[in-house]
């Protein structure tokens, strides 16, 4: 089966043998991918033409609806989407379901929310600004769609979320979508945009895919596109660094990697509720979805007078998870993607090992239920780095696998300094009852990180998650995280549109139709 690509209004076969999509449990071929003899040009431009128009004829209300019924049809394909989850993923249920049940309640959220900018076709944003002595002439600030295209161009970590938490706020916006999801799990992304498709929800040319490699997909971008990427800093590099982008100016939103952090604070003692609340967030973390988000935690820091503690609480829940074979019952681990993500983490600890010491992961390993010469598992691996204000490599080497290491901190200047190291980050988490020094730490790290997670003993088990990204808030990271904002409610919809003003009559911009909201559009 070769993985196709919906083009110009229909599903088009690349040419060659492309690239094979892999059991990662078995390491039996399940498909092929390839981008080959697929015009990106020729699609860019009717989604322009094609889908921009008849997506920019309706109103946020009429797309929130469309955003509805997808919704809809997602969660009725969902079974299928668990199916190509555990045979091209290894996942599990629950790691099956954080991507595709993700996916379905982000675009359902949406939905619900673009019913609340009603029939307008622009924003208002803001008040109106007087500019003359008499008012008759003012400034008024507008945030209108982007008349291009949105190439959304994701990881192969979230094929499922990945593709709707980028489509949804575009589509609601106006702005038609072209997705090229990452070869090795674009078979997920291509079911969903099938049954999408099938169900006639979206109009002509507001939904393309390009699956394989991205070949000249950037080379024909323009002024009025933008470029959605998640992916790993050095291909984010490339796509920054393109001819097109940087001829035409082409808005890029990027989430790239991050050596995420998080902190038991110095008021905590091993063994409280907020301990024992951290241990299992950093376990949570390490092991869903084999480690491969990009918000998982990499680095902990302890008190160092809490780090033996902390450690066997963590070595002996660690020591209780199965890995293997998602099909056995047993088993609370999967797999990574394939086998060059294997290589790759491994080479990643033996990195981190050259200046930290094994807590967990040294030991001989054989996953449950599979042959470990053809599968891609990586050991659960605990690392603990003693001074890491020497250490290098622990705050700048992503292993994208179920690694982390523990790193001793002796005062909140020394963890803010080290923290800081990551270079710029998604998430940070913070266990403490100290308001003083949450605060410190707030204001200590906040401008290097997209979103803190603070939890103390009245919050107790009620938090969202470390690594879980909800559509409310936004999520992206500067820095080495890439420097993009998605996400957080309307604000969103602010990555497809553009802003400008117009200095004019008062009366006419008032009146002006199609522009919707009192200005504070934020609060619809
Ligand atoms: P990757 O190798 O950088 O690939 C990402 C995407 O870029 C894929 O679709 C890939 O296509 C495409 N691509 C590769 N070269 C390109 C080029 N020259 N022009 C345009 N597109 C190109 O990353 P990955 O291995 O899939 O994902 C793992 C990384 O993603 C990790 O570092 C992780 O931290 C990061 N990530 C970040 C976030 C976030 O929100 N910040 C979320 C998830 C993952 P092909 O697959 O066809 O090569």
């Amino acid at each position: 089966m070769k993985i196709p690509s919906y083009v110009c209004g229909e599903w088009r076969e690349g040419t060659g043998q492309g690239e094979a999509i892999l059991d990662p449990v078995t390491g039996e071929e399940l498909a092929r991918v390839t981008s080959q003899g697929v015009d990106a040009a020729a699609a860019l431009q009717y989604a322009r033409e094609k889908g921009g128009e008849a997506l920019r004829r309706m109103s946020y209300q009429d797309r929130a609806e469309l955003l509805g019924k997808m919704g809809e049809v997602l969660n009725a394909n969902r079974a299928e989407y668990f199916r190509i989850s555990l045979l091209n993923l290894g996942a599990g249920e629950s790691d099956a379901s954080f991507d595709v049940d993700g996916a379905i309640y982000t675009v359902k959220y949406f939905a619900k929310l673009g019913k609340a900018l009603g029939g307008a076709k622009m924003l208002r944003e803001g008040a109106q600004i007087p500019l003359s002595k008499t008012g008759v002439f003012s400034g008024q600030h507008f945030l209108v769609p982007l008349r291009g295209v949105a190439v959304l161009i994701n990881a192969f970590n979230f094929p499922a979320w990945g593709f709707c938490e980028k489509a949804a706020p575009a589509l609601l916006s106006g702005v038609p979508v072209l997705v090229k999801p990452a070869s090795p799990t674009a078979w997920l992304t291509q079911k969903m945009v099938e049954d999408i498709l099938k169900a006639g929800i979206l109009p002509d040319g507001a939904l393309s895919l390009i699956c394989g490699s991205a070949r000249d997909l950037l080379d024909t971008v323009r002024e009025e596109d933008m470029v959605s990427f998640t992916g790993s800093a050095e291909t984010a590099a490339r796509i920054r660094t393109h001819a097109a982008v940087l001829q035409h100016s082409v808005r890029t939103n990027i989430e790239a990697d991050s050596i995420n952090s998080a902190v038991l604070g110095p008021d905590v003692l091993p063994g409280s509720e907020l301990a024992e609340l951290f241990v299992k967030e950093v376990v949570r973390e390490m092991t869903l979805k084999a480690g491969q988000k990009c918000t998982a935690i990499r680095r902990l820091f302890v008190p160092r007078a809490a780090g033996k503690s902390i450690g066997e609480a963590l070595v002996k829940r660690l020591s209780a998870i199965k890995v293997g074979n998602p099909r056995n019952p047993e088993v609370k681990m999967g797999p990574v993607v394939n086998k060059a993500q294997q290589a790759s983490c491994l080479q990643g600890i033996e990195q981190l090992k050259k200046e930290c010491s094994v807590l967990f992961g040294s030991g001989s390993f054989q996953p449950v239920d599979a042959n470990a010469a053809d599968s891609a598992f990586v050991p659960l691996t605990l690392l603990a780095c003693e001074d890491g204000k020497k250490a290098v490599r622990v705050h700048d080497t992503e292993v994208f696998g179920p690694v982390a290491t523990m790193i001793a901190y002796d005062s909140p200047q020394e963890l803010i300094a080290m923290i800081r190291r990551g270079s710029g980050s998604l998430v940070a988490s913070v266990f403490s009852s100290d308001a003083a020094f949450l605060e410190s730490f707030i204001m200590g790290v906040g401008d290097l990180h997209g979103r803190i997670l603070a939890v103390d003993s009245a919050v107790g088990a009620q938090h969202t998650g470390h690594g879980n990204v909800v559509p409310s808030c936004m999520h992206g990271g500067p820095g080495r995280a890439g420097g993009g904002e998605e996400l957080g409610g309307l604000r969103g919809l602010l990555l497809y549109h553009r802003r400008f003003v117009v200095q004019g009559p008062t009366t006419t911009l008032g009146n002006l139709t199609g522009a919707g909201g009192d200005g504070n559009w934020l609060t619809a």
